[in-house]
């Protein structure tokens, strides 16, 4: 089945606990290795970004999981593709913390110098997880 690619914005609900971040990581990364899907997380404390690659089937299915978590909410699809190849193939799920998401970075692609998804568009928000590869644990 073809790869497809899913980017989306979302903001922590009253139910999100200080340590949710790392038990998220566990589930996705033990999830999605599972699943064959890749991808990537930026989270500042309040706004979640998210890439999630796969085959179709796969997104599909863990974007539903995901939606129904009501850690979050709001949740916004700013892109959903289908690829040739993956960008974040590397990373079961990468992680990215509010201290690599600095200032010059956002103002190269949204309109504040603040990490706030919902006010990017799905290029920009695909071009900003790219330019932060580097920065990925
Ligand atoms: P477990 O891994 O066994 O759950 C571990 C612990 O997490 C549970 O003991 C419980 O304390 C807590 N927990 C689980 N689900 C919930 C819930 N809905 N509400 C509150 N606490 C809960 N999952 C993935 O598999 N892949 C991803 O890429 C992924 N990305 C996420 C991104 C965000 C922004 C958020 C908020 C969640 C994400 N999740 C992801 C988690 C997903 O929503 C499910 O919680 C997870 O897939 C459940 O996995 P599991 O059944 O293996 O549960």
């Amino acid at each position: 089945m073809f790869l497809v690619q899913l980017i989306y914005a979302s903001k922590v609900s009253d139910m999100f606990l200080p340590g949710d971040v790392e038990s998220i990581l566990e589930s996705a990364r033990n999830n999605n290795k599972a699943l064959g899907i890749t991808g990537m997380l930026c989270f500042n404390s309040t706004y979640f970004l998210q890439c999630l690659e796969g085959s179709r089937a796969a997104v599909n299915k863990i974007f539903n999981t995901i939606s129904a978590d009501s850690r979050h909410d709001a949740m916004l699809i700013l892109a959903y593709s289908e690829i040739y190849k993956r960008d974040f193939g590397d990373w079961d799920m990468g992680y990215v913390s509010e201290s690599k998401l600095k200032r010059k970075l956002m103002l190269k692609y949204a309109s504040t110098d603040t990490f706030n998804p919902f006010s990017m568009q799905g290029e920009s928000a695909l071009n900003l997880l790219s330019d932060l590869k580097s920065e990925l644990s």
